[in-house]
């Protein structure tokens, strides 16, 4: 399922059912929340420019539940083990 994660207050929303596609929702803060899924590309992005930063990196962390576990490009820029990788349960609904 494609979550929202708001910028502003770091709330995580859920998807709202036939929205999955939408690449971002309102928070009830009032700030535009971005799918995660939209937020780890654009880490992706960041990361092979190489000019990821060290805040982009703690927030690519905490997104590592919803990283796929296939995806070692992202995974490993996370510092995740890839032992640990391999045997990753995503624990994701
Ligand atoms: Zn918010």
């Amino acid at each position: 399922m494609n979550k929202f994660k708001c910028s502003a207050c770091g709330k995580e929303l859920p998807a709202i059912v036939g929205y999955e596609r939408a690449a971002w929702r309102h928070c009830p803060c009032g700030h535009v929340a971005v799918s995660i899924k939209s937020r780890l590309e654009s880490l992706r992005r960041e990361l092979r420019a190489e000019r990821i930063s060290y805040g982009e990196l703690v927030e690519l962390q905490s997104l590592v539940p919803h990283i796929e576990p296939g995806d070692l490009e992202l995974l490993e820029a996370a510092g995740v083990d890839a032992d640990v990788v391999r045997e990753y349960d995503t624990g994701c609904e």
